[in-house]
């Protein structure tokens, strides 16, 4: 009970009135579980809240008795584009602050992967921290934390220890009162654990707990948590499973590689064999890791696949766009080698 005087976060100022605003913890078919000053409350989606405006966990809500009849602006959102067919993308959080981009320091390096991982965190308008954990088991925590901060540039990156509890007090002071983190990450690597130190109790199921055959209470437990500092965190199973999203993050993550290509002489270079390509240069001279072009080209296909999956427009136009290249080249006189 004394959770429920901590301040949910800081509301947009947007609210009708005769409405009282609540943070949205859990969503079940159209029930939310919500936080307002008075505590936690369970309240119906008004007919306005469907579709597009279907609330997700860290949303702002307006409450009018048990009903939540407006969804309030979102400062950022976490969105996934359902698999397959070419549904509409669909909020999994919202209104994130900072992104916990948890990965092990133990088992072999794992920069691609958290790279990635930072890719989606921009895109969603929150800022990433890296967080490696499992401190306490990696001979080298200072070498493993350099590797992961050269290649995460501009992102601070930080390791802890759910065991020890070390690192913990400098993430904690990130987390700072109102502001809302939500983690992301593989399976394995210590989310939950994380949480849970975070919390001070238990919120979130480990490893152990899960194999036990006891699970989680999937039924009744929310999906925001109200930090003993006064920050919220965010642990939904949509955030654990999150895909990549489209390019915007990309180019962020990878700014070195993305200004490079844009210097290139051709718009459309391939970045292969093509006279006056920027990257190949950086390469040849030593100034650009040709695994981390290699992996950005990867997630720049994938980002692109994807775009094309969510959106049957853009694959018809995608279309268009093919057949009118190859109208181009058919009329076009074949360009002589350099
Ligand atoms: P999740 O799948 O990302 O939620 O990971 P869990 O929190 O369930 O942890 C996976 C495994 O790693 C469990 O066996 C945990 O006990 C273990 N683990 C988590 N955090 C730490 C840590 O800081 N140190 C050590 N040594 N093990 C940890
Ligand atoms: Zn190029």
């Amino acid at each position: 009970m004394s959770e429920l005087s901590v301040p949910t976060g800081a509301a947009p100022p947007d609210v009708p009135a005769g409405c009282e605003v609540a943070r949205v913890a859990r969503v079940d078919r159209g029930l939310l579980t919500v936080l307002t000053a008075t505590g936690e409350h369970r309240v119906r989606l008004g007919g306005a809240l469907h579709d597009e405006s279907a609330p997700a966990v860290g949303d702002w809500v307006a409450v009018r008795g048990e009903l939540a009849v407006r969804l309030l602006p979102r400062r950022t959102a976490f969105v996934r584009t359902a698999a397959g067919r070419g549904s509409a993308p669909q909020v999994v959080a919202a209104n994130v602050d900072l992104v916990l981009v948890v990965d092990s320091l133990v088992g072999d390096a794992r920069l691609r992967r958290v790279e990635r991982y930072l890719a989606v965190a921009w895109a969603s308008g929150a800022t990433p921290v890296v967080v490696l954990t499992k401190a306490d088991v990696c001979p080298d925590v200072p070498a493993a934390v350099a590797r992961v901060a050269e290649d995460a540039v501009g992102v601070e990156v930080l390791a802890v220890s759910a065991v020890s509890g070390a690192g913990l007090g400098a993430l904690q002071s990130l987390l700072t009162p109102g502001s809302t983190a939500a983690m992301v990450g593989p399976s394995g690597v210590g989310k939950s654990s994380l949480a849970n130190a975070l919390a001070g109790r238990p919120v979130a199921a480990t490893a152990e707990i899960r194999e036990d055959g006891r699970g989680r209470h999937t039924t009744t437990a929310r999906e925001l948590h109200l930090l003993p500092g006064g920050g919220l965190l965010i642990d939904t199973p949509g955030m654990r499973e999150l895909a990549l999203p489209g390019g915007e993050g990309l180019d962020t993550t990878y700014a070195d590689v993305a200004g490079l290509a844009a210097d290139c002489r051709f718009r459309d270079c391939a970045h292969r064999t093509e006279p006056g390509c920027a990257v190949a240069a950086a390469i040849d001279r030593g100034e650009l890791d040709p695994a981390r072009f290699t992996a950005w080209r990867k997630l720049q296909a994938e980002a692109h696949r994807q775009e094309l999956r969510a959106d049957a427009r853009a694959r018809a136009l995608e279309h268009q766009r093919v057949r009118a290249l190859h109208r181009e080249m058919r009329a076009r006189p074949a360009r002589p080698h350099r």
